[in-house]
C-alpha cells in the first residue's frame, strides 16, 4: 500500500480517491453498491452494543450503509467539513437541517430568491409547525442583519441564486451570523465545491441538491448536507431517523461515481455558459443576459472574489418578453425544454411558470423573476452546437 496521505490532496485527486480507496474485502476499485436493508449481528450481545451506540457498526441502511458511509466521507473531504450526510433530495436535506434548528415560535431569515420548492417550503409547510421565515434581499446585508432577532435560529442563503444568478457575499452574512450567534446554512448546489468554498469564508452548514452537478448525469434525486460532526451526527440519530428521508444505496454509488468527473465536468460547464453568455450578449433579439462571469453582471467582482469560476447557468430574456420567450422554447432542438440543471444535456425552462411557479406575481416581480426570464442550464455539448441551435431558434421570433 502507498502511504500517500490523502489530507493533503488536490481537490481533483479528492474526487477520485476521497471515497477510501480499493474495497479491503474484494479489490474492488469502483465502491461496492451495498445493497442490503439490514446487516447481521455477530452476536446478540453485539446487536445491543451497536444499538446503544457502543460499538460502530451496520445495522439498517435507514441509520447508514457503506455506500451512503464512502459517499459521506468523500463530500467531507471536499466541502473541506468535519461530517457529511446524505438525503433521499434536495429538500430532504433543506427541510432536515431547518427542522433540526428551529422549535415552533422560531423563525428563520432567508435570501429571497431560493429555489421554488424552498420558497413553498418556508410560505407553506414550515407555518403548520409555527415556524416563520423572513425573506429579504441578501444581497443588501443591512436587511439581512435588521431582521435577525432573538427568536431566529439560523441564515439561509443561496448563492448564485436560483434563477436570478444574484451573488451574495458569503464572509459579509458569515460575520453577521457570527454576532448573532447563529449558524450560516448555504444552498451551494449551483457552484459545487469545486466552484465556491463556503466552510472557508464563515459559513457553518452547506446543502446541496446532489441531483444536479455532484450527480451530473441527470439521473438521480439526491440531497447532501456538510458541517460540524456533533450536528451531523445528531441529524442522522434524530431527523433522518425519524423523518426518513434516506438515499438509496444506489444512487449514493451514483453519486460517487459523479464525483469522480466533478472538476472535469465543471470546468467544461463554465467554458460553454461563458461562450453561450457572450453569444446571447451580442445578438440583436436579446434583451439582456445575466451570467456572474460577465462584466456587465451587478456583482461580477463579488462573483470574481468568491467563486473559482462562474457556473453553467445563464439567464436572459428574448425581445417580446414571454411569448417570445416562449416561441423560443418551443424552437429548440438540441437543448431539452425541461426543468432541473447540471445534466449533460443543455436544458432550457421558464421560472415563472416552472421551478418558481410557488412565487405569486408580487413575489415574482419583488424578487426580479421577470415574467420573460429563461433559465438556461449550458451542458456538456460542443459549445458551438448549443450556440447554432439557439441562432436557428431565435431566427424564428
Ligand atoms: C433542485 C434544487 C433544490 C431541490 O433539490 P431536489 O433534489 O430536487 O429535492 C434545492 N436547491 C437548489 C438550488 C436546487 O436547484
Amino acid at each position: 500500500m502507498s502511504k500517500f496521505d490523502l489530507s493533503t490532496a488536490k481537490f481533483a485527486t479528492l474526487c477520485v480517491h476521497g471515497s477510501g480507496g480499493v474495497d479491503p474485502l474484494t479489490g474492488a476499485v469502483s465502491v461496492p453498491i451495498y445493497q442490503s436493508s439490514t446487516f447481521a449481528f455477530k452476536s446478540a450481545k453485539q446487536g445491543a452494543a451497536i444499538f446503544a451506540g457502543e460499538e460502530e457498526g451496520y445495522f439498517y441502511t435507514r441509520l447508514g450503509n457503506p455506500t451512503q458511509a464512502a459517499l459521506e466521507r468523500e463530500m467531507a473531504f471536499l466541502e473541506g467539513g468535519e461530517a457529511a450526510l446524505c438525503f433521499a433530495s434536495g429538500m430532504g436535506a433543506i427541510s432536515g437541517v431547518i427542522l433540526a434548528l428551529c422549535r415552533s415560535g422560531d423563525n428563520l431569515v432567508s435570501s429571497d430568491t431560493v429555489y421554488g420548492g424552498t420558497h413553498n417550503l418556508y410560505k407553506e409547510t414550515l407555518p403548520m409547525w409555527n415556524i416563520q421565515t423572513r425573506e429579504v434581499n441578501a444581497t443588501d446585508l443591512t436587511k439581512v442583519e435588521s431582521a435577525i432577532d432573538e427568536k431566529t435560529r439560523l441564515l439561509f442563503i443561496e448563492t448564485p441564486a436560483n434563477p436570478t444568478l444574484s451573488i451574495i457575499d458569503i464572509s459579509g452574512c458569515a460575520e453577521i451570523c457570527k454576532k448573532h450567534n447563529i449558524p450560516l446554512v448555504i444552498d451551494n448546489t449551483f457552484a459545487t465545491p469545486y466552484l465556491q468554498r463556503p466552510i472557508e469564508m464563515g459559513a457553518n452548514i452547506i446543502i446541496h441538491s446532489a441531483t444536479k452537478y455532484i450527480g451530473g448525469h441527470g439521473d438521480t434525486i439526491a440531497g447532501l448536507v456538510v458541517g460540524k460532526k456533533d450536528f451531523v451526527d445528531n441529524l442522522r440519530a434524530k431527523i433522518l431517523r425519524d423523518l426518513g428521508a434516506v438515499i438509496s444505496p444506489l444512487n449514493a454509488w451514483l453519486l460517487l461515481r459523479g464525483l469522480k468527473t466533478l472538476p472535469v465536468r465543471m470546468d467544461r460547464h463554465c467554458a460553454n455558459a461563458f461562450e453561450v453568455a457572450k453569444f446571447l450578449a451580442f445578438h440583436p433579439k436579446i434583451n439582456w443576459v445575466k451570467y456572474p462571469g460577465l462584466s456587465t453582471h451587478p456583482q461580477y467582482q463579488l462573483a470574481s472574489r468568491q467563486m473559482k469560476k462562474f457556473g453553467g447557468m445563464i439567464t436572459f430574456e428574448v425581445k417580446g418578453g414571454r411569448p417570445a420567450g416562449e416561441k423560443l422554447m418551443n424552437s429548440v432542438g438540441l437543448i431539452t425544454l425541461a426543468v432541473s440543471l447540471g445534466d449533460c444535456d443543455s436544458l432550457i425552462e421558464h421560472p415563472a411558470s416552472m421551478t418558481h411557479s410557488t412565487y405569486n406575481a408580487q413575489e415574482l416581480e419583488e424578487v426580479g423573476i421577470s415574467e420573460g426570464l429563461i433559465r438556461l442550464s449550458v451542458g456538456l455539448e460542443d459549445p458551438s452546437d448549443i450556440t447554432t441551435d439557439l441562432k436557428l431558434a431565435l431566427k424564428k421570433i
